[in-house]
């Protein structure tokens, strides 16, 4: 057992963590971050927004992303019955990058890393947190790995571990999500698609014929796997019987076009399942932490938002800590958690609008005036926060549905 310092000690490597990491220790200060894998790890959540390279691009991490050679990803194509709505990034009302990436996570993460390492933070990977001390002046952090039990002694702790939600756990701050209780079942393939079959540069979100809150998506790879996944509430998946494997074969085969066009496709790894993966926090910060990603709250995947909510958690939150370990007197609530609300509240208005049938409407409508879908799109690209869109905020919600109003087919 030892006592051992860091400025700022970040539980989790992910791209919250990574970037928070990196920001920090460019700003000089003594950053330690506790990751429990080994990287390259998998994890889900593979299809980026336009927004988050501006926020790579500030935390020095662009250049390395571009050139992992990642599939260029440039809008949405959502598939109701064969007929079929795009959304091009270059058509958002926002200004901003109008492109990203689709990353197989496992190469994503582990450069996003490689390059808060570079920058000055070290990252201690295979070691897991297991308790907290917030009692003292300092908070102490206890971590199991190979090297035994230690403990960490900082100025201030930034949970970043994602599904792991470590200090909502320890703390007792975690709260059950407004959403009802859905899963996914996925996995990754070669999809076997021949040249011009789908456009590779586009997300594909596919919805069940029937039942609008069920659908699926394509998120293809630049070496011809995809990952694929369907989405369902709780209930329905659980009504499938059989391996992993062919559940995942039935749920995909009620979307027929998605099936057809994967006909040839073979699994490249093994299925897997999140149930239940919607959850919240009573509070996003408190005496010397505070929560980034989807260690706070995790919506909902259909609109790619997580990781670029985690890469906005985690430069709001280097900002302010940056100028509270200088001296500076700071408030999170005003300065991390309302501004980082204003756009995680785009998105919950935007997932309720989705499964309470609205935004459907609003996505698959002819004839909507070309401003409107412009700001649609800018949503959709991730700019959420951009106050000047009026699809944003509080005010998401209330809009959409006067929107979605007027998008009734006569
Ligand atoms: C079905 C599904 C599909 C999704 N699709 C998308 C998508 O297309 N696009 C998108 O942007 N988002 C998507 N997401 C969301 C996305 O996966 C997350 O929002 C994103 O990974 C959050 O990043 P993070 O840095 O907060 O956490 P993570 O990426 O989860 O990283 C957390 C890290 O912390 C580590 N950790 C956990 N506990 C501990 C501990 N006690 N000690 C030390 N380390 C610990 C973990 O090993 C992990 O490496 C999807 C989510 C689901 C469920």
């Amino acid at each position: 057992m030892s006592e051992l310092l860091a400025d700022v000690l970040v539980i989790g490597a992910g791209p919250a963590g990574s970037v928070a990491a990196a920001l920090l220790a460019r700003s000089g200060f003594a950053v330690r971050v506790l990751e429990r894998e080994a990287f390259p790890r998998f994890s889900i959540g593979e299809s980026l927004l336009a927004c988050s390279m501006e926020l790579l691009e500030e935390a020095g991490m662009v250049e390395a992303v571009k050139a992992r050679g990642f599939q260029l990803k440039n809008g949405a194509a959502f598939d109701r019955n064969g007929e079929l709505s795009e959304f091009d990034f270059a058509h958002k009302s926002s200004p901003g990058y109008s492109f990203t990436f689709q990353v197989p996570r496992a190469e994503f993460d582990a450069t996003l890393a490689a390059e808060a390492q570079r920058q000055g933070a070290e990252i201690r990977f295979e070691t897991e947190i297991t308790a907290v001390d917030f009692s003292g002046g300092r908070p102490k952090v206890t971590s199991r790995s190979a090297r035994g039990v230690e403990v960490h002694e900082a100025s201030f702790v930034l949970d970043a571990s994602g599904f792991g939600r470590t200090l909502p756990r320890l703390l007792g701050l975690e709260r059950p999500s407004a959403f009802p209780p859905r899963g996914a079942i996925f996995t990754h393939v070669r999809d076997n698609t021949a040249q011009g079959d789908f456009d590779r540069q586009k997300i594909r979100i596919g919805i069940h014929p029937t039942e609008s809150d069920i659908w699926s998506w394509l998120i293809p790879f630049s070496n011809g796997h995809a990952s694929v996944g369907v989405v369902a509430p709780v209930d329905h998946h659980r009504a499938r019987t059989g391996s992993p494997e062919e559940r995942f074969w039935q749920a995909l085969a009620a979307e027929p076009r998605l099936r057809a066009l994967l006909s040839r496709a073979e699994t490249v790894r093994p299925v897997g399942e999140i149930i239940g993966y919607a959850a919240t926090v009573t509070q996003l910060h408190g005496r010397h932490f505070a929560l980034l990603g989807n260690a706070a709250e995790f919506l909902d995947p259909v609109f790619s938002s997580g990781v670029t909510i985690a890469l906005k958690s985690a430069s709001l939150a280097a900002a302010v800590l940056g100028r509270q370990l200088r001296g500076d007197d700071v408030d999170w609530q005003r300065e991390f958690a309302e501004p980082l609300n204003y756009g995680v509240e785009t998105f919950r208005a935007f997932v309720a609008g989705w499964y309470d049938g609205s935004l459907q409407r609003v996505i698959f409508f002819q004839r909507q005036p070309d401003n409107i879908r412009r700001m649609i799109c800018s949503v959709l690209a991730g700019y959420a926060w951009d106050r000047g869109n009026p699809y944003t905020g509080s005010q998401a919600g209330r809009r959409l549905r006067t929107l979605a109003e007027l998008c009734r087919p006569n």
